[in-house]
């Protein structure tokens, strides 16, 4: 699974300053779903079991978030909540005593017996940062490593507990189940019959990106809401009312982002490592162009030096270029559609794509794929490098 993890800390969301909690405002896009989730709470028929379903960075949880402020505000506008009265202001720091969280977790040195309750500080401060936060982030700030969550029964007996209950605040008691496809059978079960016949008042809201794993009695009792990825207009619309990078930077994140913030936010973080895998690229595809071998076994030296990951991080991207160069010399030209590059790759790919076409890219491709098997099982890189620059110069050299 593809994690965009950031690495070094972006003041990512202005708002959570100001303390108004998830407005619909601060979501970016989405304007025909955030209507059509108003207009549940004005004409009234607000569904108790509804699904939010999208891909990564599109937006799902924080707009499942701000319908539930929204549904809780005691002052609600036609357009939004008002961030101020006594229940946003509990939102604002998920502590609302009607807001209930099922999440995927696990076991950790601190945590023998895992259960939502127990991680919901770092659920706070995880979703608070960043509310477009995916899985693989919310398992590193739990300390679950390579570890996966999951939604275990123990999940169900205490929200069944807590839903019998009456309402502390609010009209309604809402219960955000994060990744429902997370649940094993015995979860399922023992919630579907408080999913099917809720208690009055009651709101099931689960956000899913991967709709196809939720186990199908779970799913068919569900209103399913489908969210669209971003434009990227409006991703790139983001970025330049938070960031102060350089605006060719941003569009190239916008671009490459495929409609999906977090990818955006890492693009731009990794904009750097992504210029010199470029530089290294760009210079191997020269050298076994011309074959220059004092010059290939020079460039081998420099690529043994560094690190295993980055090793391997340079053959990913050196696998992507291939692939895209590919597309654009079958489709004889560059197409925005399947482009997804930089704009110094796509100006290197003019010409370069003419070097990948149906002969030689699966030897290519090929010979990428081996040499990060063989990094990635401790091989001694030089010889690596070394063997796959050998083949390129046949490969490219027609
Ligand atoms: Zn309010």
């Amino acid at each position: 699974m593809r994690s965009y993890i950031l690495m070094i800390s972006l003041p990512l969301f202005a708002y959570l300053k100001n303390r108004s909690g998830m407005l619909f405002k601060d979501i970016i896009g989405q304007e025909e779903i955030k209507k059509k989730l108003i207009k549940t709470v004005e004409e009234n028929r607000i569904s108790h079991a509804q699904l939010f379903s999208g891909p990564e960075g599109a937006g799902c949880l924080p707009l499942a978030i701000a319908y539930a402020q929204y549904i809780s505000c005691e002052n609600r506008s036609g357009n939004d909540s008002c961030g101020t009265c006594h229940s946003c202001l509990k939102y604002s720091k998920l502590i609302h005593p009607d807001l209930h969280f099922i999440l995927p977790v696990a076991s950790t040195p601190k945590v023998k017996e895992p259960l939502t309750d127990k991680f919901l500080e770092e659920w706070r401060v995880s979703f608070l940062e960043n509310p477009y936060l995916n899985p693989a982030e919310w398992y590193k700030a739990i300390g679950l490593d390579n570890k996966q969550g999951f939604i275990n029964v123990a999940e169900s007996y205490e929200i069944i507990r807590k839903l019998s209950l009456k309402s502390y605040e609010s009209e309604y008691k809402v219960v955000i189940i994060w990744l429902p496809e997370k649940m094993n059978k015995p979860t399922a079960n023992k919630l579907l019959k408080i999913i099917e016949e809720p208690p009055s008042k009651t709101l099931f809201l689960m956000i899913t990106e991967n709709s196809t794993n939720i186990l199908p009695t779970i799913y068919s009792r569900v209103q399913m809401i489908r969210i669209p990825k971003l434009e990227e207009a409006e991703i790139l619309l983001t970025l330049q009312q938070k960031f102060d990078f350089e605006e060719v930077k941003m569009k190239d994140a916008a671009h490459l982002a495929d409609g999906n913030y977090l990818k955006a936010l890492n693009v731009l973080e990794r904009a750097e490592e992504n210029k010199l895998h470029f530089e290294k690229f760009t210079t191997l595809m020269r050298l076994c162009w011309t074959n220059d071998i004092p010059e290939i076994l020079n460039w081998v030296e420099e690529i043994a030096r560094v690190g295993r990951e980055s090793q391997k991080q340079f053959l990913d991207y050196g696998l992507r270029i291939i692939r895209e160069n590919f597309f654009i010399n079958i489709n004889q030209g560059i197409s925005d559609v399947i482009n997804r590059m930089t704009q110094y790759e796509s100006d290197f790919s003019v010409n370069f794509s003419k070097f990948i076409d149906k002969n030689n890219v699966f030897g290519i491709t090929n010979e990428f794929n081996q040499a990060s098997l063989h990094i990635g099982a401790n091989a001694n890189g030089k010889i690596v490098f070394l063997d796959m620059a050998n083949k390129l110069v046949k490969l490219i050299k027609k």
